[in-house]
């Protein structure tokens, strides 16, 4: 992404920078979080790479070509699972592939992914009948069915009890290795951006910059509780923390000039 700014009109119609001058280049095949605190613009960025949203200027290009608007080489996952109720797990799955291939095809390729995500005693289960973490399992086989370059992913598993968010942390840098996707992973949380991905971008707010990106190279499977991940993550958390502190002076300034 080349020199992307974003400005939103606010309630006095009046226009607010969400994004100022973000670069950002991701190599093929890595595994990369973007880390801010709530309302930095994270959401806004992937919704730009994700052709959803228009920069106000600069361009996104995916292996030389400009994004314009959705396509097949981006994969979306959201917080939540957003499955049609009407139909069963793998027809949730087939629905994108419907256009691609035959039935039969979307079908086989539907079951392969269900299969990837460990839910293939689910195929024929609705929504309704699974929990919050098996629904978003189905989300992630339905965006990677579609065989997208890249996988992007709006703070997944945000919704999630921990014990759950951490079990799908494991299957979800299985899956990474296995396919050898592209992710880009919106969240804010610090400890899942640590265990999960290669480079931290960590961006600051009003208006959104990229205030650090940070390599992690603690081998995998990585531990939480292991030194070199508090040091990192204490890193972090004192250029987060400055942000945080920005953001609540703004709102009391706000608050006492009502
Ligand atoms: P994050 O994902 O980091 O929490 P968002 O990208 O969701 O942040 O939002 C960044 C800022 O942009 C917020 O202040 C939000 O209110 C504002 N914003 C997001 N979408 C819109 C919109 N459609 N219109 C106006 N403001 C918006």
């Amino acid at each position: 992404m080349n020199h992307i700014y974003k400005r939103y009109a606010n309630k006095d119609k009046q226009p607010v920078e969400i994004l100022h001058d973000i670069n950002l280049t991701i190599e093929k095949g890595q595994f990369i979080s973007i880390l801010g605190p709530s309302g930095c613009g994270k959401s806004t960025l992937l919704s730009i790479v994700a052709g959803l949203t228009e920069a106000t200027s600069g361009e996104i290009l995916v292996e030389g070509r400009q994004v314009t608007k959705p396509g097949k080489d981006r994969g979306m996952v959201f917080q939540q699972a957003a499955l049609f109720p009407w139909l069963n797990v793998t027809e949730n799955v087939m629905f994108p592939l419907k256009k691609e291939m035959s039935k039969t095809e979307a079908e086989v390729q539907a079951k392969k992914f269900l299969q990837m995500v460990q839910l293939s005693k689910y195929v024929t289960h609705y929504p309704h009948e699974l929990s919050g973490g098996m629904q978003q399992r189905v989300a992630i086989a339905r965006a990677l069915a579609m065989n997208p370059e890249i996988l992007l992913m709006d703070e997944p598993f945000g919704a999630l009890d921990e014990q759950t968010r951490s079990r799908l942390h494991v299957q979800l840098e299985k899956i990474w290795i296995e396919t050898q996707k592209t992710i880009l992973f919106v969240t804010h949380s610090i400890s899942e951006s640590l265990k999960l991905s290669d480079r931290v971008i960590v961006m600051g707010t009003k208006p959104g910059t990229i205030l650090q990106d940070i390599k992690i190279d603690i081998p995998r499977p990585r531990d939480q509780y292991k030194k070199e991940m508090f040091e990192i993550e204490e890193y972090i958390m004192s250029f987060l923390k400055k942000e945080i502190d920005k953001v609540v002076r703004e709102e009391l300034e706000d608050e006492a000039g009502r």
